[in-house]
């Protein structure tokens, strides 16, 4: 495998970074469904894991803030988060044409619960990227988001909230540009599709192509009109191994970090691109799926690192908790400690398990010709574009204890060894005055600038990302 570094740095790699780490304790209690492949308890088991290596005490532990239904608004349509909100397991089939509307039922079921979990995933990557973006932490981590396929108004493949579009339209704020790469198995269309036809937003995704759901993310596929060329697609075939991955993904995202020159970037780690996954049908070790974390670490860009996909949990938490040594900087014994799930690890009890003995479908030559291609299209960007600039939106606003947050005070434990989100709870205060941007004062007001923003780019399914801000003046 290749191993060496990149252009920007010279040994970096091997400096300490200030790591945030987003964990709600309650997260693992929600639950799809028997026999729902999709199973937020690995977020627990990652979190023991995680206290049981030690690796708590060299990060900051920050308990999320609820996202609040504006905040979703700034990417979701109204009706559907107000849906999301008001559905129930005992009166969803009440309104059967709604559930169709919203792709809600199957695949992305009402269970209890339901828009507190989607309200704590993606408070966690919003509030992951309010650090990043005033400098409190160089990585922040929210396990339980990355939920990449959630389209503006459509639930998809276990996905009801784009956390993702939220955490990048907030980085927005702070930074020109944006670098989106996700390395799921499945194609990161959410997201893609959202900043599709802007400059500000590249996003890079590795997915097994054909047959396969989606179904998008074609090579072919590479953006529209001032977005030509910021959309990547790297497509590939069953049973792909470390080498093959890493012969695409450290070209392409050094040339990729080269050209576009992101200010921040978000990294959706979905661990079903690992060997042996539920649903999967790629062959990578975690060391070959940390690689990737390794290697945009070593661009020393603010990085928002997210989950996503991921359906053998013991290799979740094995992936999540060795991903998280990566971010620190630490090497983690091989050998488990003994933890509340250690009998999910059997027979091995070891962080590491060896990838299967599958066929490759992934031959030489059509590695290199992905390569070549899309080495090519990178080659057609001016150098990091140029930008007006404008002045920057205030922060997504501080939830307060108020009609929709019923339960945002109560769950704070004051014994628990977790920071609350500080960020989110004071930063904003400061902005309320100001009046620039998408904000959320006056809700008939919001409501209409949310509405004439949607619909002055992509139409139907994008956001307005056109501005180019710069930060405020520091004091
Ligand atoms: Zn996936």
């Amino acid at each position: 495998m290749e191993t060496g570094g990149n252009s920007l740095t010279s040994g970096a790699d091997a400096v300490k970074r200030k790591v945030c780490y987003f964990y709600d304790p309650e997260v693992g209690n929600y639950y799809y469904g028997q026999g729902h492949p999709m199973k937020p308890h690995r977020m627990r088991m990652t979190h023991c894991l995680l206290a049981h290596y030690g690796l708590l005490q060299h990060m900051q532990v920050v308990k999320p803030f609820p996202a609040k239904d504006r905040d979703l608004c700034r990417f979701h349509a109204d009706d559907y988060v107000n849906f999301l909100r008001t559905v129930t397991p005992e009166s969803q089939q009440d309104n059967l044409q709604q559930l169709k509307r919203f792709n809600v039922g199957e695949d992305c079921p009402v269970f209890d619960g339901l828009y507190n979990f989607c309200q704590t995933y993606a408070g966690g990557s919003v509030g992951g990227a309010l650090k990043l973006n005033h400098g409190l932490c160089d990585i922040a981590i929210n396990w339980s988001g990355g939920l990449h396929h959630a389209k503006k108004c459509e639930a998809s493949g276990f996905c009801y909230v784009n956390d993702i579009v939220l955490a990048i339209l907030e980085l927005l704020k702070m930074h020109q540009r944006v670098l989106y790469v996700d390395i799921d198995i499945h194609h990161g269309d959410g997201v893609e599709e959202a900043f599709y036809t802007t400059d500000r937003v590249m996003t890079v995704s590795f997915h097994k192509f054909g047959d396969y759901f989606p179904g998008t993310g074609d090579i072919c596929d590479i953006g529209y009109s001032k977005g030509k060329y910021y959309a990547l697609n790297v497509p590939l075939d069953d049973g792909i191994d470390d080498w093959s991955y890493q012969y695409l993904f450290k070209p392409i995202i050094r040339k990729v970090m080269e050209v576009f020159n992101p200010g921040a970037v978000v990294l959706q780690c979905g661990a079903d691109s690992l060997s042996g996954d539920r649903l999967g049908c790629f062959n990578l070790s975690i060391k070959g799926h940390g690689e990737c974390v390794k290697f945009m670490r070593s661009f020393n860009v603010p990085l928002l690192l997210l989950g996503g996909g991921g359906y053998t949990i013991r290799n979740v938490a094995r992936c999540w908790c060795y991903e998280t040594g990566v971010a620190l900087g630490m090497e983690i014994d091989n050998k488990m400690p003994q933890h509340e799930y250690y009998e999910y690890f059997g027979p091995e009890y070891t962080l590491h398990v060896s990838p299967s003995n599958m066929e490759n479908k992934n031959t030489r030559p059509l590695l290199e010709a992905i390569r070549t291609k899309l080495l090519d299209n990178l080659s057609k960007l001016p150098h990091s574009p140029s930008v007006q600039f404008q002045e920057r939106p205030p922060d997504t606003e501080l939830p307060e204890a108020d009609e929709d947050q019923d339960d945002a005070d109560e769950r704070w434990n004051s014994d628990s060894d977790m920071d609350i989100d500080e960020d989110r709870k004071l930063i904003p205060r400061r902005v309320r005055r100001e009046v620039t941007g998408p904000n959320m004062k006056n809700p008939e007001v919001q409501k209409g600038k949310v509405e004439q923003a949607r619909g002055s780019v992509t139409a139907e399914t994008g956001v307005d990302v056109s501005p180019m801000y710069i930060d405020e003046p520091t004091a």
